[in-house]
């Protein structure tokens, strides 16, 4: 499986990457950070670090 890591410290909660996503990988924590909780449907297209304006997330096939 695809390893998907958000900084927690570096997410600024805008939903980006929730909207972005095709595989409805992410959704806001109850902090309002967001969080992989599916990365099993991830279809390795590296728009959420692209659209990241923080530079939180870290999918390792994106590299
Ligand atoms: S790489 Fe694409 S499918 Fe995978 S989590 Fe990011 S936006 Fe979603
Ligand atoms: S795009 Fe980046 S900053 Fe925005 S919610 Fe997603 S991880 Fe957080």
């Amino acid at each position: 499986m695809v390893e998907i890591r958000v900084d927690k410290e570096k997410c600024d909660g805008c939903g980006e990457c929730i909207s972005v996503c095709p595989g409805s990988v992410y959704e806001f924590d109850d902090d309002g950070k967001s969080e992989p909780v599916r990365p099993e449907d991830c279809i390795e297209c590296c728009s959420c670090v692209e659209v990241c304006p923080t530079g939180a997330i870290y999918v390792d096939v994106c590299e």
